[in-house]
């Protein structure tokens, strides 16, 4: 391709400099003329025309006879005298219309000398009314230059195409090496070795982001399908538990003579399990619902503080029989959000049952609505146990739950879901905590005005 590019002569500056030089050429030898006019101007103001004759002779003998010629004619065109013409072989002497010739302007022509390959560039002008001058110069000089400078400009091309052909192939084969290792590794992805890397070369800036992206990408995936594969691993467990649970439940009361109470306590215990399954199904279905994005929820105008207080109420009792006291502060005015009333209803719970549920007997958990100019602000703040270190970085993820946490009820999805919903939101939710001492949730969600 780049060859061809090259090989036209529009993309070759030396093809501009042959068309400049030639018309240069030409425009030199068209002074010339034009000055061997002016000069004989001013001498036949001086001399009579037959003086003139011997200036002619002695001028072309100096320029030599085969390069330059003056002749002059009668207006009937009859030759009255000539400097030596036989290097031009008879060259013709009118090429131009009498009417088109005054005293003033000279007349440019260029014509073919008869017998020769060559070209001369003839001037002609009026003396008085009475006589054609006409002077004459060879191209010959010019023509054999040029002819010499297409030579080089052929070679030029030739070889300038050579040239684009070998670097372009470089180039190509170069770009195509770090192209082909792309290739090769993305083969080998698809025996499923995620853990293999691109090894960056020395083909360049591009061929290095392509690599650069590349890996990224392989990165992600290969962090993406650990996830899957740790998600699935939970899953798999967290069904496993109840469903054991389940079949000891019912292996035991098959096994021995059971009476109806103990019976009815038994089926009790089994729709217990499967409510737990249930339960468990339904929000790992809200989590993957929730995270494919904003338009999957039902939106509205949602007041915060409504909500806020709604859940303080709903958790007393629960907070009451733990012996845990809720406090709550918020402001008089409602604070509204856009978004899914039903799952910001969710998320807020999940925190508030997590502050109670994670707090001693006597401990406390304070409920805050705050504003700022563009956001409403929900904290939960406990004084429970805190949460270590450790434990930190993966509070958020699927099925996790901290080893002091087995004791109580739940299955590792409640933080998990509220950070999905929230996120879904265009909100942020942060946490802060203290081992031994307590936990503070935060919560920001984008404010909006609502007039009524
Ligand atoms: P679950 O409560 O069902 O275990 P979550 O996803 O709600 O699951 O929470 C994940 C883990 O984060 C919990 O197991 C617990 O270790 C920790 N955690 C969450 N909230 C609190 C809290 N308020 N105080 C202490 N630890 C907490």
């Amino acid at each position: 391709m780049v060859c061809i590019y090259f090989w036209r002569p529009i993309f070759n500056p030396l093809y501009y400099y042959y068309i400049f030089l030639s018309s240069f050429l030409t425009s030199r030898v068209d002074m010339q003329l034009q000055n061997d006019m002016e000069e004989i101007d001013a001498l036949y103001n001086n001399l009579d025309i037959r003086a003139l004759e011997a200036e002619f002779v002695e001028e072309a003998v100096d320029e030599g006879v085969h390069r330059v010629f003056f002749r002059v004619l009668s207006l009937d065109q009859t030759e009255l005298f000539a400097t030596n013409l036989s290097a031009w072989h008879k060259v013709n002497s009118m090429h131009v219309p009498l009417s088109k010739l005054t005293t003033e302007n000279p007349f440019f022509t260029t014509i073919p000398i008869p017998g020769t390959e060559h070209k001369a560039r003839v001037i002609y002008k009026k003396l008085d009314d009475s006589y054609i001058l006409q002077v004459g110069r060879s191209l010959r000089d010019n023509e054999e230059l040029m002819e010499q400078y297409g030579r080089i400009f052929a070679v030029s091309m030739l070889s300038t195409m050579a040239f684009a052909c070998i670097i372009g192939w470089f180039m190509a084969k170069r770009a195509m090496s770090g192209v082909e290792r792309v290739t090769k590794t993305a083969d080998n992805i698809n025996k499923a070795d995620f853990s293999l890397r691109v090894q960056f070369g020395k083909e360049g800036k591009e061929i290095d982001d392509l690599v650069m992206a590349f890996n990224n990408m392989l990165e992600r995936i290969q962090q993406l399908v650990m996830e899957m594969k740790e998600v699935t691993s939970n899953i798999a467990h967290d069904l496993r538990s109840p469903l054991t649970r389940i079949r000891g439940i019912a292996e035991i009361t098959l096994t021995g003579e059971q009476s109806l109470e103990q019976y009815r306590e038994t089926t009790g215990n089994i729709i217990e399990e499967c409510d737990r399954l249930v339960q468990l199904i339904n929000t790992m279905l809200e989590i993957a619902e929730t995270d494919s994005g904003f338009s999957t929820l039902v939106v509205e105008d949602v007041n915060l503080t409504e909500i806020v207080k709604n859940a303080c109420e709903l958790f007393m009792p629960v907070a009451d029989d733990k012996g845990v006291l809720i406090e709550i502060d918020i402001p008089p005015e409602p604070l509204f959000t856009s978004g899914d009333k039903g799952k910001l209803q969710r998320a807020i719970a999940n925190l508030i049952d997590n502050a109670i549920k994670y707090t001693h007997e006597r401990g406390k958990v304070i409920l805050m609505v705050e504003r700022t100019s563009t956001h409403v602000m929900i904290s939960v703040t406990d004084s429970g146990i805190g949460i270590t270190e450790n434990e930190m970085p993966h509070i958020f993820e699927r099925f996790y739950r901290g080893d002091r946490s087995r004791s109580t009820h739940g299955n590792g999805l409640g933080l998990s879901l509220a950070q999905t919903i929230i996120h879904a939101h265009k909100g942020r939710i942060t946490v802060k905590s203290s081992f031994g001492k307590g936990s503070i949730f935060m919560v920001t969600l984008p404010r909006v005005s609502v007039i009524n």
